[in-house]
């Protein structure tokens, strides 16, 4: 199959793919956008490529409104059309729930998010999937945290984190980034105490140059700060400096 250019819509997607792997999201979107504005997410058949590029194009597109083409409707597409040709436990689809779950969540349309995340959460239970369960937990945490609800997070957290733990020892490098994404939120919600109680049964240090982990900590840390600051805006604690009259009052 061909695009109004006369390149196959295969050649476009590997391209875009090679493109994100550079860290050249803008580009690659762009090209994913030509491939999927001549079809209809709506009525598109469920197609292996076509599946690939929606997921990508989702992920990478600038959330911006009124996008065209409709990152949350293709982010839909991939999950009913890999539900439909791979069937609804396969990789395949609990990667395209994973990534509905993040487009809604990026669009703050947070209980489709949270619907689809306790989904994906009950299927990797049902399969006895437990380390995948866990860091899903996590994920609906932060859903749950980025909606103001924060007491539903921690919670949330807290027992993904203590569940994690006995199953990993909490210094190693398996519970790092379970261990940070918890961490993160205490922070947010001014738990400092807590944090620092996490941190240290981590023993948590900063990752040096040549550490494996080092390049996938900068970028968590790159946006931990904006994340933060975000939280304030929405966050349920009851702290007069953070109060805020259009935040969700009482929506713990
Ligand atoms: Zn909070």
């Amino acid at each position: 199959m061909t695009t109004a250019d006369g390149t196959t819509r295969s050649d476009s997607i590997i391209f875009a793919g090679l493109l994100a792997e550079i860290d050249a999201d803008g580009p690659a979107a762009a090209v994913l956008a030509d491939v999927l504005r001549e079809l209809d997410p709506a009525t598109a058949l469920p197609d292996e490529w076509l599946i690939e590029a929606a997921m990508l194009y989702s992920r990478l597109a600038e959330p911006t409104p009124d996008l065209v083409p409709d990152d949350v409707a293709w982010a839909g597409y991939a999950y009913q059309a890999a539900r439909a040709r791979c069937g609804p436990d396969h990789a395949t689809t609990l990667a395209a729930m994973d990534n509905l779950a993040g487009v809604l969540y990026v669009r703050g349309r947070f209980d489709e998010a949270n619907r689809i995340r306790r989904d994906l959460i009950q299927v990797h239970l049902d399969h006895g999937n437990i380390d995948a369960h866990l860091i899903q937990r996590m994920e609906l945490a932060e859903q749950f945290h980025a909606a103001g609800r924060c007491d539903a997070a921690i919670e949330q957290s807290e027992a993904a984190w203590q569940a994690w733990i006995s199953r990993y020892d909490p210094a190693s490098p398996d519970s790092l980034w379970i261990m940070l994404q918890f961490v993160s939120m205490l922070i947010a919600c001014h738990r400092f105490d807590e944090a620092a109680a996490v941190r240290n049964l981590a023993q948590f240090t900063l990752p040096s140059s040549d550490h494996p982990l080092k390049a996938g900590y900068d970028a968590f840390a790159v946006t931990m700060p904006a994340t933060i600051i975000h939280h304030r805006k929405v966050c349920a604690r009851q702290d007069p400096t953070a109060a805020d009259a259009s935040g969700p009052e009482g929506v713990c």
